[in-house]
């Protein structure tokens, strides 16, 4: 056991402690997890646990699924894919059990987490938390699987990769917890990866609205649905580490654990960016001379929409003899053979020389609330990946984040051109 008896956190009375994959990778991590919670616990906290898989296990399920490759029984995948969050919900309780405190694991449908029905990547609708709240009342920390939850249909769902941000905001809002910490294997969000960039540095603060941004843009720290939940609801959470010596040392001190994402009324800090973030997962489908004539965009982005496919970023270039364009856009890379096919789908209505695509390409963007009040961050931007001769594909931009799509090979070169000339590196 811990003995640390932290003289902060006080105001944090009801808790929820979400423990990632690689928190839960092996007995001795599961050793250091429990060691959280007891230290928790004997500071007086009303606690929730929500666990991951352990680490690499879902990769395996898919794989496994997915060598079956009965791509329609999506509902039979999530059944299989959500099992390692029952693993290690009960070794966890197990364990907790072992030292005498009392624990249960409980499983999505056991709570129950209820979701629509879109498999793989369902939606939370409601959470009937009572029963979770009676055993923490008794003094029963529920140690809730996360990633999965039950829909309408009586059926198991998956919240989508890294769903277990997602269910643990959501029962933090559900049992009106006071936080949620998300534990993982860095000690807070950095000004990007710094598994990429070494220079990067914790923030201490960082808004809902920046984080939010960050995670969609492919940080993949916090699932994206985790913040946007946390935004509209409120809730505070704070990223930090199961392992790292040093936050044992601020939970000593009582000072600088972690990250908090918060609303921006608590944030002074003022710089222009304040993150950057990347994605090699999309993937760019052109479409060359397509017939430049009223609707066929609304077609061909409305029978994309219509399969769940999410477009990003979308370039259209008017062609010399005015009658044809070239439409470039990018999609996440696994939903790519399903979005070339819908466009062949389309032969009969849409016409067009040639479809093309490639998944040698990254997304690079820059964010920061301070972006609404200073003008010009895009074009300096585009001169700073000049200077180092990156050629930008695509571009978005919203009120604080700017998006280029690059070559796959440059992305770390833009990523620390951007990282220094926005002077991230320095504290
Ligand atoms: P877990 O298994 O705990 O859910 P994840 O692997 O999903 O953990 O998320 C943690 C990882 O997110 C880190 O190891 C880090 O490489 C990555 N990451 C990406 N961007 C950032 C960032 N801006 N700050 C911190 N970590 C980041
Ligand atoms: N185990 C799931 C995944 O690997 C959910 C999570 O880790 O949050 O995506
Ligand atoms: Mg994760």
């Amino acid at each position: 056991m811990i003995e640390l008896k932290s003289t902060m956190d006080q105001k944090y009375k009801k808790i929820v402690m979400k423990f990632g994959g690689t928190s839960m990778a092996d007995i001795d991590c599961v050793y250091k997890v429990a060691d959280h919670i007891e230290r928790e616990l004997s500071n007086g906290k009303l606690v929730a646990v929500v666990v991951s898989a352990m680490a690499g296990e879902t990769d395996r399920l898919i794989g496994l699924a997915d060598q079956v490759g009965n791509i329609e029984l999506q509902s039979e995948r999530d059944v299989i894919i959500s099992s390692g969050e029952q693993v290690s919900s009960a070794i966890l309780s197990m364990t907790l059990n072992k030292r005498n405190i009392p624990a249960r694991s409980i499983q999505g449908w056991q709570i129950p987490l209820i979701t629509n029905s879109m498999h793989g990547s369902a939606r939370i609708s409601d959470i009937k938390s009572s029963h979770l709240e009676k055993l923490m009342e008794k003094g029963i920390v529920p140690i809730i699987a996360g990633f999965q939850g039950i829909s309408e249909e009586n059926r198991v769902t998956t919240l989508g990769r890294g769903g277990s941000d997602t269910t643990a905001v959501a029962i933090a809002c559900s049992i009106d917890a006071d936080l949620c910490d998300i534990y993982t294997d860095v000690d807070g969000v950095y000004t990007s990866d710094p598994r990429i960039i070494p220079d990067a540095q914790k923030l201490k603060l960082v808004s809902f609205e920046e984080m939010l941004e960050m995670a969609s843009q492919g940080a993949k720290v916090l699932q994206t649905r985790s913040v946007e939940l946390a935004m509209s609801y409120n809730m505070p959470v704070r990223v930090r580490s199961t392992f790292s010596e040093n936050d044992f040392e601020n939970v000593k001190n009582g000072t600088n654990i972690g990250t908090i994402v918060t609303n921006e009324e608590k944030i002074l800090e003022d710089k222009v960016v304040s993150g950057i973030a990347y994605s090699k997962s999309e993937a760019k489908v052109t479409i060359q001379k397509l017939e430049d004539k009223p609707g066929i965009a609304a077609e061909i982005f409305g029978s994309l929409a219509n399969d769940g496919i999410n477009v990003d970023m979308i370039v259209q270039n008017i062609s010399a003899d005015g009658k044809h364009t070239d439409l470039t856009f990018t999609v996440q890379e696994t939903d790519l053979r399903a979005a070339k096919l819908v466009i062949e789908g389309l032969s009969d209505s849409i016409k067009y020389a040639k479809l093309e695509d490639s998944k040698d390409i990254a997304k690079v963007s820059i964010i920061g609330v301070g972006m609404r009040s200073h003008a010009g961050v895009a074009a300096q931007m585009f001169s700073i990946l000049a200077e180092k001769g990156i050629n930008i594909q695509a571009i978005t931009t919203s009120e604080i984040k700017v998006s280029v799509l690059i070559e796959l090979d440059h992305i770390e070169k833009a990523m620390r051109a951007l990282h220094s000339a926005y002077e991230l590196d320095q504290n």
